[in-house]
């Protein structure tokens, strides 16, 4: 099959009744576009599960604040549109924002506690309107599953919570974070960055995962990410919104020596980008 684009939800909605009308399993993956191999490295692991691939590119204002870069945020529908040919997805569904949003639209979402920390207290405003999105989407669509990258690790949190508390019948599915050869986050926003920011960005993988492995053997954690957040500023990261340790299931702030699977977090500017990455860490005396 090759790839067909289209831009309405009703467009979308036939072809989906069509698929599932033939009995096929159906996986979609929301994107803002601006696509990279970390965004096809989710429609791969779809198509482990699925025999149809939706991919969503979509930029929604609703998730960025006054002083974000909405307008700034590449849309490169074309290239793409390339891409997920080229990678074999079925079908690419890029609607307008008046296509999302009519007029009249008036209904909100909020999801309590996750989204009080991290991104959600350095973004206000930012999970309610992935969430309203996230829906709309999965309502339109009405997959089997659908795929989202752990490189937004509250994001996944998020999504899980709502869609349980929602009884919305899609599965949840997190893909690994897709890096670049030197450690970096794949990210549409790493465009932004200069040839020597691009440089410097790697420090942010190579701090986390020198603090994942010695919390990982027991080191306490303060010392490593007051060391952590002093490395990342001194290379010319302004601000560093967080650098945090906090529970893989609930998200809870840890200290001192970890004793459960847990994460560490990251977000900082450099330049023009807000870059945000996470890593696991396993405690070497937890079965799993
Ligand atoms: P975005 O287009 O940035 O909104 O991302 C769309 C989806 O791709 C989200 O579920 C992201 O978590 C996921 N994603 C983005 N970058 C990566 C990456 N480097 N590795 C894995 N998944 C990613």
């Amino acid at each position: 099959m090759t790839l067909t684009t289209v831009h309405t939800v009703a467009d979308l909605r036939a072809q989906v009744s069509e698929w599932r009308a033939a009995g096929l399993k159906i996986a979609l993956v929301p994107t803002m576009g601006a696509l990279h191999d970390g965004h096809i490295s989710l429609t791969q692991l779809a198509r482990t599960y699925a025999d149809r691939v939706i991919v969503s590119v979509f930029v929604n204002p609703t998730q960025f604040g006054p002083t974000e870069d909405f307008a700034a945020y590449p849309r490169t529908l074309p290239a793409d549109q390339k891409i997920l040919a080229d990678a074999r997805v079925e079908l690419c569904f890029a609607p307008s924002v008046e296509e999302m949003y009519p007029a009249g639209f008036a209904t909100r979402l909020h999801i309590d506690n996750l989204t009080d920390m991290l991104c959600g207290a350095a973004r206000p405003g930012h999970f309610d309107g992935m969430a309203q999105i996230v829906t709309k989407l999965l309502l339109q669509a009405l997959p089997d599953i659908a795929l989202f990258g752990e490189k937004d690790y509250q994001q996944l949190m998020v999504i899980k919570r709502f869609v349980t508390d929602l009884n919305i019948p899609v599965e949840i599915i997190g893909g690994p974070i897709h890096r670049e050869a030197d450690g970096l986050a794949m990210s549409s926003r790493n465009r932004y960055l200069s040839p020597d920011e691009r440089k410097t960005a790697t420090t942010l993988s190579q701090v986390l995962s020198s603090i994942a492995e010695r919390a990982s053997r027991g080191d306490a954690i303060e010392p490593l990410l007051e060391n952590g957040r002093q490395q990342i500023a001194s290379v010319g990261f302004d601000p560093v919104d967080y650098l945090e340790i906090r529970d893989a299931e609930n998200l809870e702030l840890l200290h001192g020596k970890i004793d459960r699977p847990a994460r560490v977090f990251v977000a900082a500017r450099l330049g023009k980008a807000r870059l945000i990455d996470n890593m696991a860490i396993i405690p070497a005396n937890t079965a799993l």
